[in-house]
């Protein structure tokens, strides 16, 4: 492989990352995405925690003319990435309720007179109409918005204001925009698109491997046991985070960390904003700290040698689990995400999902979430591949660096399970979830079973061998493996993939994993 050398003198955006940021060559697909931007397109560019996003818009504002308006959610980032900027000798500042009356006029006016090259902006000052008539004073080079994924009413991450950020698009047309996220999934990116008006937008998307990350999930025994045996074990001195369902959680489990010999912090939103400030200081800065926290913490905490990150709670979905996860080793080193999960866990995510105020589309949405974040918890295939396929990626051979690929687990040939499940679907139409399937292989006359005459298929009460809280492990590892697709667009029912197809006739042989959980919990999954 011999590449052209480049000349910089000919690529200006080249010239900028060499002068400016001292990088010798681009990375990945940082060189399309800049010529893109630069040339006055949209993108939308999906690439991984650490992957190098900055870039992809620092550069073209260095290289378009007039000012680049950067909308960032998190003050504390913000502070950070124009510090670093500045000392690279670019001219950037920021705008946030940090600052004071004549502060901000400073940065305003700056603005105006085109003495600045990149303006971070919380959204909701940007939506404001003072910052918007300053808009219309101002030579605009680009927008860039980060973190696009808060767009999404799904995510904890939702910032009401993003919704309002077309406003930009209608007021200034030939200003380009580029949003970035390192999260999103085929329905998260959906919604960027047709929420943020970037239905033209190209779409930039980088594998979301973490190579250096190992996965690893264990059923749950006794939780904080398993998660220290697990840290002295392979973390004795690292600095990690934890993540906790409930606020009361994180406190308890800090106190006892700490008694355990462990320095750990609490974090969450019930804590005053000084103390958080001062615990998530003292994690950046300091050497081997364990910040217990909700999911409050992390997004935009810029720490390098996160050495792990463990879920004492599993995450609501596939998305969160890999956005929290994907804090760890951010400097490429070997990292670890541990996660414990019980079928107590996924009772109470399903009630909470359940009773939640919102609407049936909504919950559906929510969950096919939550079942892909379970099939993740119960496959036997190698978890990288799992996770991958969640984002639309293949992984050709197992990753070799997951608990599933390194331990293999007990399985059982579920072959002739994993096709009467599948032709459950396919014979119903595929238009249906697991719960009316399960009906179906069960032999439950049902109303809904009535209604359609599904009691006179086939796969009718053929699988009275299993219990509906197997079939429903069954399902979800099919969806795990890629044998079914669930159908968003439509009412969130079951399809068939390509892959499936060898499974129906029985060509291709499926193993699925013993899953101790349900074994023992069965009369608990039974109930539900
Ligand atoms: P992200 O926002 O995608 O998590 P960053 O923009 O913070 O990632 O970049 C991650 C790290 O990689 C930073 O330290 C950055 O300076 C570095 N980096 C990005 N692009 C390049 C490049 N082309 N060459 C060398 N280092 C790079
Ligand atoms: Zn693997």
């Amino acid at each position: 492989f011999t590449a052209r050398p480049a000349d910089p003198s000919s690529d200006p955006a080249l010239e900028v990352l060499r002068s400016v940021f001292g990088y010798s060559a681009f990375r990945g697909q940082q060189a399309d995405i800049i010529a893109h931007v630069i040339r006055g397109g949209d993108a939308l560019v999906l690439m991984p925690t650490g992957g190098g996003k900055s870039l992809c818009y620092q550069v073209p504002a260095l290289v378009r003319d007039g000012v680049t308006v950067v909308v960032s959610p998190l003050i504390a980032l913000m502070r950070d990435q124009v510090t670093a900027l500045r000392e690279l000798g670019v001219r950037a500042a920021f705008l946030n309720s940090s600052l004071d009356a004549a502060e901000a006029r400073d940065v305003e006016r700056a603005m105006v007179r085109g003495e600045i090259d990149l303006v971070y902006v919380a959204p909701e000052r940007l939506v404001t109409p003072r910052f918007l008539d300053l808009l219309d004073r101002t030579t605009l080079a680009l927008f860039a918005l980060d973190e696009a994924h808060c767009v999404s009413q799904w995510g904890h991450d939702f910032r009401p204001e993003y919704l309002q950020l077309s406003i930009l698009h209608e007021r200034h047309p030939t200003v380009p925009r580029i949003a970035l996220t390192a999260t999103a999934d085929a329905q998260t990116r959906a919604e960027i698109k047709d929420k943020l008006g970037l239905t033209e937008a190209r779409v930039f998307l980088s594998s979301f491997d973490r190579p250096n990350i190992t996965y690893r999930v264990v059923p749950k025994k006794s939780e904080r046991q398993q998660m220290l045996a697990f840290l002295r074990e392979h973390h004795p001195e690292d600095a990690g985070i934890i993540y906790c369902m409930s606020r009361a959680k994180v406190e308890d489990t800090a106190a006892w960390l700490n008694q355990q010999g462990r320095e750990a912090l609490p974090y969450h939103a019930g804590l005053p904003p000084e103390v958080r400030e001062a615990n998530q200081d003292l994690f950046i800065k300091g050497e081997g700290i364990v910040m217990v926290a909700t999911v409050a913490f992390g997004m935009g905490i810029d720490k390098p040698n996160v050495r792990f990150v463990c879920h004492l709670d599993p995450p609501k979905s596939l998305e969160a689990y890999y956005q929290e996860t994907g804090r760890a080793g951010r400097d490429g080193l070997p990292a670890d995400a541990w996660m414990s999960y019980g079928m107590a866990d996924v009772v109470s995510l399903r009630q909470m999902l359940e009773q939640s105020e919102a609407g049936d589309s909504h919950r559906r949405v929510e969950r096919s979430k939550l079942e892909a974040l379970l099939g993740f918890c119960e496959t036997s295939a190698c978890r990288r591949k799992v996770l991958l396929n969640y984002f639309g990626e293949t992984l050709e051979a197992p990753c070799g660096n997951c608990d599933t690929c390194l331990e293999p687990v007990e399985t059982w040939d579920g072959t002739i399970a994993a096709q009467k499940a599948l032709s459950a679907v396919y014979r119903t139409g595929q238009r249906y979830g697991a719960g009316h399937l399960i009906d179906v292989l069960l032999g439950n006359a049902t109303e809904k079973v009535a209604q359609q005459a599904h009691d006179a298929l086939k796969t009718f009460g053929c699988g009275k061998e299993l219990s509906k809280a197997e079939w429903q492990s069954v399902y979800r590892q099919l969806v795990a493996a890629g044998y079914l697709t669930v159908d968003l667009e439509g009412y969130g029912g079951f399809r068939l993939t390509d892959a499936g197809i060898p499974v129906i006739k029985g060509q291709q042989p499926v193993k699925l994993r013993k899953d101790p959980v349900v074994e023992k919990r069965r009369g608990v999954h039974d109930a539900l």
